[in-house]
């Protein structure tokens, strides 16, 4: 089969000063450069977009009322297009659970094999699941790596409370987190975290959830202390899990 090219004539999209080229057609084409050299301007303005402005061309104009909108691109001729597949460039959805198996779906048929062939038999198919509870290592949870808090990137020691200690800037000063915390009323804001006990430094970080009442301009609320450590744990840390353990369980009761 000869082989064939898409023709690009005198393309001034964007930044294009009149470029003319021909990509061969079902071969790997990779255009490279400096940043602002134009490559986007050929492939997604130009390329993509009149592709795509021909492909809608084929709807009638109340099917074309619901498609995106393009103009045609500023060149003297582009020919030989067939259609165009855009991949964007931005990552995939999903949490820090999701790996080319998870998302493929190559996870579930692996687990499965090995649980029926492996040796020495150990158990169902979700005990070879790294994102299930029964599967994954305590230690890092499945992720392969441990998501733990910099302690020095979330506070300052040598400050208090009303000082700032908190670095994470959810407890910034006079902030709603900030506030909340020291109107529990469980920590001298005036007292430099260094010069904490033992206890006030664990309950600060990490206690037991403690019950307080707390004042909001007039009301009073009921409020569970949970230590700034487990709340950010459990608030930043521990949700990336939750969609890909429901996701997973959906799937296994397909199975
Ligand atoms: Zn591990």
């Amino acid at each position: 089969m000869p082989q064939e090219y898409i023709e690009i004539r005198g393309a001034r999209e964007n930044n294009l000063k009149n470029v003319s080229l021909r990509i061969p057609k079902r071969k790997i084409t990779i255009f490279t450069g400096v940043s602002g050299s134009g490559k986007s301007s050929i492939v997604f303005d130009t390329i993509a977009t009149e592709s795509q402005r021909l492909l809608n061309e084929n709807f009638s104009m109340f099917v074309r009322n619901f498609l995106p909108k393009y103009a045609q691109p500023e060149a003297d001729s582009i020919e030989n297009l067939s259609m165009s597949i855009v991949v964007d460039q931005k990552r995939m959805g999903g949490g820090s659970h999701s790996t080319v198996g998870t998302i493929t779906d190559i996870n579930t048929i692996l687990r499965m094999m090995f649980s029926r062939i492996g040796q020495p038999h150990v158990g169902p198919t979700n005990v070879f699941g790294f994102n299930d509870p029964q599967g994954m290592c305590p230690n890092c949870n499945g992720l392969g790596r441990k998501l733990d808090v910099d302690m020095d990137k979330f506070l300052d020691t040598s400050k208090s409370l009303n000082e700032g200690a908190i670095l994470f800037p959810e407890y910034n000063v006079d902030s709603w987190g900030w506030s909340n915390l020291i109107n529990t009323g469980l920590f001298d804001p005036d007292k430099k975290i260094s010069k904490y006990t033992q206890k006030e430094l664990h309950d600060l970080l990490y206690s037991e959830p403690i019950k307080v009442k707390t004042k909001m301009g007039a009301k009073d609320f009921n409020l569970t202390y949970e230590g700034i450590i487990n709340r950010f744990t459990n608030k930043y840390i521990k949700q990336d899990l939750k969609p890909s353990l429901s996701g997973l369980k959906n799937r296994l009761s397909l199975l």
